[in-house]
């Protein structure tokens, strides 16, 4: 039996690694509550998504294909994830607490009038099923219990290993939904063009601060670093929100991006309770700040109190030389 429903992101016919964090979650509850998970798969064209998928130990993979769910649009999504929820018996459906997850979940909450528990970052011990999640900025660990019958649960992917393919075969069945009225229409999706790691998939991150003086000092000191180490860039809100030459899906913290990376590098940040909530997982963080009495120290498994623009080009050249 399976009575529980992961929801499969993926991207360009690729499964996104978040996904394997939200099945180690739908692992841990099928220990308590018993029985295992399945998967959902909806898109357009994702027959290699769904076969990607086999071997990771679910019961069945259900899939929505078609050309109406090619492009993510709330409405007809949350009727597919329905559709799948209730053929497949689910008690609990989880799905990755990233952009796409934040707009759909909670409205397959309200459609089923499920209980919601956001940004999930771990399950109490005990029998009883209850849930983690932080509030104010990762401050304050709340434990939750839903109520209903019917959960749904959206996974913080930095704070779960991705779980690892077990073998195994999983069934592919096939679930027609009318995609319905729409409110909204697709347009285009304009794709930000890099030759990075995604920020959320990278295992390397390097993020500047405010201390990098403006747009163009900031790309000049970051890329040759992050060039030499394969690593994604991110950027603080402070950033973001003052240099025109920094986007918006850079910024890590509360109200950003949450990353985990291998190692995490921080130059001239200061690590203000916003900016840590997003990035104090990661396994190993370097910070770079001229200030000793910077709160990023607080976090980082290795700090430089020095100047960025001094020791940072330095340091690029020592990447660059000890990865050949
Ligand atoms: C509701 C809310 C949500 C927020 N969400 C986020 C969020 O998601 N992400 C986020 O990042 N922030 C967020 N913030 C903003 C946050 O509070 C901080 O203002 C922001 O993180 C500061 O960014 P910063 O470290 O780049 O800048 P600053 O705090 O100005 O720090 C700059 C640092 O650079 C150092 N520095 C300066 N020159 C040099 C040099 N030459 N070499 C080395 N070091 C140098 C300084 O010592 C200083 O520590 C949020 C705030 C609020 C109120």
């Amino acid at each position: 039996m399976s009575n529980i429903l992961v929801i499969a992101e993926h991207h360009a016919g690729s499964l996104k690694k978040g996904t394997l964090a939200a099945v180690t979650l739908a692992k841990q509850l099928a220990a308590k509550v018993g029985g295992g998970f399945d998967f959902a798969v909806i898109g357009g064209g994702v027959d290699g998504v769904a076969a990607e998928l086999k071997g990771y130990g679910a019961g069945s993979i259900y899939v929505v294909d078609g050309p109406d769910f090619a492009d993510y649009l709330a409405q007809p999504h949350k009727r597919a994830v329905v559709a799948i929820a209730e053929q497949s018996g689910a008690s609990y459906i989880i799905s990755t607490a990233g952009t796409t997850g934040k707009d759909l979940m909670p409205r397959v909450a309200a459609a089923i009038g499920a209980g919601m528990v956001a940004d999930c970052v771990g399950l109490a011990d005990g029998g009883e099923v209850l849930f983690k999640r932080p509030m104010y900025a990762g401050n304050v660990i709340a434990t939750v219990r839903s109520k209903t019958d019917k959960t749904v649960v959206s996974v913080r992917t930095a704070e779960f290993a991705v779980a690892e393919a077990t073998g195994g075969d999983s069934a592919v069945v096939a679930v027609s939904v009318d995609a319905g009225e729409t409110a909204a229409r697709f347009v285009k999706f304009d794709a930000t063009e890099s030759e990075r790691p995604e920020l959320t998939e990278a295992d390397f991150i390097v993020t500047g601060g405010r201390g990098l003086k403006d747009g163009p000092t900031f790309w000049n000191m970051l890329n040759p670093l992050a060039d030499s180490l394969g690593a994604a860039i991110g950027a603080t809100r402070a950033v973001v929100d003052s240099w025109e030459e920094v986007p918006n899906d850079m910024q890590i913290g509360q109200t950003g991006k949450v990353v985990a990376p291998k190692l995490y590098i921080a130059v001239a940040v200061s690590g203000a309770i916003q900016h840590l909530a997003g990035m104090k997982n990661s396994k190993t963080i370097v910070a770079i700040n001229k200030d000793a009495d910077a709160p990023i120290f607080q976090v980082a498994d290795y700090g430089l109190v020095a100047d960025a623009f001094k020791v940072l080009p330095e340091l690029t050249e020592k990447v660059k030389a000890a990865r050949g």
